[in-house]
């Protein structure tokens, strides 16, 4: 459930981009009994996408979001991810999903279509009564006035500006001084994202077989990989392929860079029947320094934060943790003053997991995409050959330090908790936050005859490292 303690100073927040992190965003914001305007750019709700991971950071979010039936009647829970090499399909290693190690998640590693959970966000936004506005094309932002201007030149203020406007997101811009999203130094990789009717693929012997197992399929080849995985209820596949994009002499970009004859069968099938209409860049591999603007008036979320690649099991976790944070810090706003400090708190808890998650995603799409031919390429095949012998074994039969080094990575990842990173964050210094507040309270009351001299500094009172930069900003 998410909590019902509500701000008793709501704000107007205008939110730039109406994807997942931002209606994510519109939801708990609402919640925590602020105003939200979500503008967006396209002329109606999301349709089409491909396939998402939900790993058990995100499961546990939308479970508490109330979002527990859609999932069980959409979601596939999976069961492993089998690594599998792209010219003749052989399954090298695999990475299971046991049962004793998910139940100590306390929530499931699911399949879902990204269409799905666009439409279940869009209806927990618009019930808790965010306003969404379609056809909103966001060309500025003014930081200093909470503002933005619409390619129709409207002009709209507000207290609070959240970019979670994606990769190109425009809202970045004005935190970053720079005019376009940071592209990767190294080898450039793009993704798209399609999702394939089961009708399609069920008179196919091979990939009717694909479309019933409740795994997702990885096929690493020469720089590339391609991911497949059934989703929403079995009655679509989808298709993620990362690789090169191969450009005509004028520069555009034509096609993927793959050589599709040297595929195994089953993949040559596959991507037949997959229509590719978008590719998204591979950005940087380095995390922003600062998810804030100076005057802690513009906040980012989702992928214009984080800079993940679409397709990465992470990718959207990241928005729906982001907005499980903005809501819980922003129920707490009780008077103006503690505006900075709050939106300096979001940086302070994101920054770290933001740039722990971009390396951790950006590390294992190299490793499915490793050349031909390289000494990586070898290593990783040995070492995932050497443990998919243990890996496939019961749990309690497996050898405990393979075990522990395969998992230790993800635990870590799947394990994160933001409402409770939110908690602890608010017992740790929020609490001092209201100390500061009602001393500042009181010294204005004493302040007069007496001279204001009552302030009690927050680091007095507290033995513990005053967080990186609350109450530093104006
Ligand atoms: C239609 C669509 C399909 C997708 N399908 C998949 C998928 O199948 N698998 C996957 O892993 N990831 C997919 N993604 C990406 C995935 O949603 C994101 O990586 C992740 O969820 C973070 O979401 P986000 O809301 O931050 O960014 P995005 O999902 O990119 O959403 C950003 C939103 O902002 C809007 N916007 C951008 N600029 C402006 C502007 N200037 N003014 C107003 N609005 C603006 C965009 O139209 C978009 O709706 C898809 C994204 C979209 C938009």
């Amino acid at each position: 459930m998410v909590s019902s303690r509500t701000t008793s100073l709501p704000l107007l927040i205008i939110i730039v981009g109406g994807g997942i992190a931002g209606l994510a965003s519109a939801f708990t914001l609402r919640k925590a009994g602020h105003q939200v305007l979500v503008l967006e750019q396209a002329s109606g709700p999301a349709k089409g996408g491909g396939g998402m991971r939900s790993p058990p950071n995100m499961t546990r979010i939308l479970m508490r979001w109330g979002l527990g039936r859609q999932l069980a009647a959409q979601a596939i829970k999976g069961s492993e991810i089998s690594f599998r090499l792209t010219r003749t399909g052989e399954k090298v290693g695999a990475m299971v999903f046991h049962e004793e190690i998910m139940n100590a998640f306390g929530a499931d590693w699911l399949l879902i279509q990204y269409d799905d959970l666009y439409s279940w966000v869009y209806s927990l936004a618009k019930s808790a009564g965010a306003m969404i506005r379609f056809s909103s094309h966001v060309v500025s932002v003014d930081p200093s006035r909470a503002s933005i201007v619409l390619s129709t030149g409207e002009t709209i203020r507000g207290d609070l500006i959240i970019g979670a406007d994606g990769l190109s997101s425009v809202v970045r811009r004005s935190i970053t001084g720079r005019a376009g999203p940071t592209l990767s130094t190294g080898r450039q990789l793009y993704v798209s994202n399609t999702s394939i009717p089961s009708e399609l693929m069920k008179s196919d012997h091979s990939l009717h077989a694909l479309l019933r197992e409740p795994k997702l399929n990885m096929w690493m080849g020469d720089g590339f990989a391609i991911y497949g995985s059934p989703v929403s209820g079995y009655r679509n596949y989808c298709v993620t392929i990362a690789a090169p994009i191969r450009r005509n002499r004028e520069g555009h970009s034509v096609r993927f860079d793959i050589d599709y004859a040297t595929l195994e069968p089953r993949l040559q099938k596959l991507l037949g029947l997959v229509r590719i209409d978008t590719v998204t860049p591979q950005l940087s591999d380095r995390p922003l320094e600062s998810l804030i603007h100076d005057s802690n008036k513009v906040i980012l979320v989702g992928a214009a934060a984080h800079l993940i690649p679409d397709g990465q099991t992470q990718n959207v976790a990241m928005g729906i943790e982001d907005a499980a944070i903005l809501g819980n810090l922003f129920s707490r706003l009780r008077s103006p003053d503690q505006l900075p400090s709050l939106v300096s708190a979001y940086e302070e808890i994101r920054l770290p997991r933001a740039a722990e998650v971009l390396a951790s995603e950006i590390g294992k799409l190299d490793q499915v995409t490793f050349l031909d031919g390289s000494e990586l390429q070898a290593i990783r095949d040995k070492g995932l050959r050497a443990a998919l012998s243990q890996t496939v074994l019961a749990w309690d039969q497996a050898d405990e330090e393979m075990l522990r080094e395969q998992w230790e990575e993800h635990i870590h990842m799947f394990d994160y908790d933001a409402d409770e990173v939110a908690e602890d964050w608010w017992i740790k210094w929020g609490n001092l936050m209201d100390v500061g507040r009602q001393n500042r309270q009181e010294e204005s009351r004493l302040q007069g005859p007496f001279g204001g001299r009552m302030h009690i500094c927050v680091s007095q009172v507290s033995d513990a490292p005053a967080p990186r930069r609350m109450g530093m900003r104006a």
